[in-house]
Parts: structure tokens; sequence; C-alpha cells
């Protein structure tokens, strides 16, 4: 009896994972044109910014959305905040990043490394709120980009960098600095367990609230693992433990940052 309740479960989330195959790609469509306001046709308008702090973050946490934006031939652009130095292995880590970025659709002209003394990639180093609000600013106007992607406020790894980018793009939104037909996102960090059952998190993550949910297939998960080995110098055993059972290899969702009143001042 037992037996037959089991594989009947194991059945159902089988067909169920079938099913979001089937609907993902039109839900991702339908979810884009309601956060923008624009028609399906309109989707070659997207101007996409993610907002990332290290060279690598791109493809371990944002690929699958990376992927489905480049599909739609959206104008996607990264702006990654270190070169990644904690180890003196900057300059590499640069080239890493240009050729992941390849794999993922984006040309290097869109990609944009910050290299500031006050940003450095350092788990222990408080980066300014103020300052990374400057560069993101500066980066959305510059490219009226539509859509900005960054970290929520746990980092997905925890880290702090991770973290200070959120708390950056937060303050941008709570100060109404953000113009009015730009929509900010960010990506959701799931529990432990959840983080590494690949596809199996695939319902929750369809299941759960999110204002946009972002999966890939067989196609699209060798192009982000693919990406994820351009970062030879990361690459350690653990990073392929991450690469086979990663949920972020092949699904993102993500939540609205709320934005507040226009040109506000806080002092
Ligand atoms: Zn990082």
């Amino acid at each position: 009896m037992y037996l037959f309740a089991a594989v009947f479960v194991i059945f159902l989330y089988y067909i169920w994972i079938k099913y979001i195959f089937t609907r993902h790609r039109r839900t991702f469509t339908d979810s884009l044109q309601s956060l923008l306001q624009i028609s399906r046709t309109d989707c070659g308008d997207i101007r996409a910014l993610f907002v990332t702090a290290h060279p690598d973050d791109e493809c371990m946490f944002f690929a699958p959305t990376f992927l489905r934006l480049a599909e739609l031939k959206a104008s996607v652009h990264l702006l990654c905040l270190s070169e990644g130095n904690f180890y003196n292995q900057g300059a590499e880590r640069k080239q890493e990043l240009a050729h992941s970025c390849e794999e993922l659709g984006i040309p290097a002209s869109r990609v944009t490394i910050i290299n500031h003394k006050n940003l450095p990639d350092d788990p222990k180093a408080e980066w300014s709120i103020s300052l990374l609000s400057t560069v993101i600013m500066k980066q959305i106007r510059t490219h009226s980009f539509n859509m900005v992607l960054t970290f929520d406020g746990k980092g997905v790894s925890g880290h702090t960098n991770h973290i200070a980018i959120y708390e950056a793009v937060r303050h941008l939104a709570a100060s109404g600095q953000v113009p009015d037909d730009c929509c900010l996102l960010s990506l959701v960090t799931v529990g432990l367990i959840r983080k590494y059952i690949s596809f199996l998190d695939l319902p929750l993550s369809w299941l759960l609230p999110s204002c946009l949910c972002c999966v890939i297939g067989s196609q699209g998960y060798k192009q982000a693992k693919a990406a994820m080995l351009c970062h030879r110098t990361q690459l350690l055993w653990f990073r392929y433990i991450y690469i086979t059972l990663s949920r972020y290899m092949l699904v993102n969702t993500f939540q609205i940052i709320p934005q507040g009143p226009k040109n506000l001042k806080i002092y």
C-alpha cells in the first residue's frame, strides 16, 4: 500500500514538472508583460540590468534569467561591482567573466566591471550604500533600463557584498530616485535544502508566490554549465556539486522591490 502511494506521488510530481516545462515560457512572458506594461510583441524593448558583486555571480545565480531574456531578444546588460580580487586574481577573473557572459548571450560591450578601492571583493568589507547607489543609478540613467535585477536581503549565499547591493537598490527605490518605468526585482533566496535539490524544486518555485518565475530546460542548463566552467579559477570540488545540484542553475524566482514616492530626500 505504502509502495503504491509512493509511486503515485512520484508519478504526480513527474507530471507536474512536465507540465511546468510546457508552460514556463508562456508564463515568463506573461509576467514580464504585466511587470513592464508591455505587449507580447514588445519583449525586444526590455532593457534589463543585472547588478552583481563578483565575476561568477551572473552564472551561479542568475543564468536562467539571462538565458530566457536573451532568447526574447531583450537588451541585457551586466554591472559587476568588483573584479573579484580577493585572491589577487582580478585580471584573470575579468577574462573569465567575459567568456561566461558570451555563453549567456551577453556581448562584452554590455558588461561593466567596477574596480573601486572602496568596493573590494571581501565578505568582511562593508560596501558603502551611498557609493553603490551612485554607481547603480548612473548606470540606470545612462542606458534607460526598464528592469533591474539583483540579490535580495539574504544575498542567496549570504555574502555581505551581495546584501549591500540589495540595500543600495532598496535605498534607491525607497527614496524615489528610480524612473517610473523601471521595475526593480530581487532574486529570492531559498533555504539550504531547496537550494540543492535541483529540478525537484521546480514545483515549489512554481507554486510559491513570486512576481517572476524563470525556468530553463536541458539546453539552457548546458549553457549555464558552460558559463560556470568559464570561471576556471573558481572550479574547486564543491563548485561541481553546485553545478550538479543547485536549483539556481535551472530556476530563478523574483520579488518586486517596492518603490517609494519620487525624488524624496532622506536625511
Ligand atoms: Zn558573489
